[in-house]
């Protein structure tokens, strides 16, 4: 089940119930990092279901035991997965077992801890070639990294049309300065937050991504 917001027509919430309940393990203090871990995968892998959805399908002949047939294949360029490190790796596993033969860049940001601004320290990109990117980054708390990271594809040959941001958790004002960019990218997340906090944190949300994934602090 995917809701498309009344207020921001390019957010798509995947509401399914699935993604709900482990959304809220996730949230708890009380989950360890590797049950954390695993349900930033899970959830990843059921969103997949959704982002993929306009995926191209073309047919192939196919030789069943039975007879041969024309069976659907996708077909088109592979998809690019580019986690924003370090905590989007943990989302780029869950589309990498969806679709395995994608490519992964890499796009290294970390947030400036006075200015709140992304500081780009790595980019590693594979070729744009009309492919369809999915940029991704468990929390859209500002804004700043969705959009520092959509502007560093586009820099690299990317068609904003062929770009889809992906978040867990997203907060309202992170989706204002999105779209005063890029109202027309497409961001597909589990929930909408209510807040961001006076240190920029999603509130409720669930503390620090990256921190939780990796045991850091
Ligand atoms: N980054 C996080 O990991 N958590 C937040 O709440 C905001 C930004």
């Amino acid at each position: 089940m995917t809701t498309v917001h009344s207020r921001f027509p390019n957010l798509y919430i995947i509401d399914h119930p699935l993604i709900q309940h482990k959304l809220t393990q996730m949230r708890k203090t009380s989950t360890p990092k590797h049950e954390f871990r695993q349900l930033l995968r899970e959830i990843t892998m059921l969103m997949g279901f959704e982002i993929t959805r306009d995926l191209p399908l073309g047919k192939e002949v196919i030789s069943t035991p039975l007879t041969s047939m024309e069976a659907p294949v996708i077909i088109g360029s592979t998809p690019v997965i580019v986690p924003i490190l370090r905590a989007g790796l943990g989302m780029a596993d869950g589309l990498l077992e969806l679709i395995p033969e994608a490519d992964e860049g890499h796009i290294g940001m970390y947030r400036d801890p006075v200015t709140k601004k992304p500081v780009e320290y790595l980019v590693k990109l594979p070729k744009a070639k009309g492919r369809l990117f999915f940029l991704v980054d468990p929390m859209m708390a500002t804004g700043n990294s969705a959009v520092a990271g959509v502007e560093t594809l586009i820099n690299h040959g990317v068609a904003p049309s062929k770009i889809k941001f992906i978040s867990l958790v997203a907060a309202p004002e992170g989706i204002m300065v999105f779209n005063e960019k890029f109202s027309q990218i497409p961001i597909y997340t589990a929930a909408l937050d209510e807040k961001l906090n006076e240190k920029a944190y999603i509130v409720p949300g669930l503390g620090d991504a990256g921190d939780r994934l990796f045991g850091t602090v």
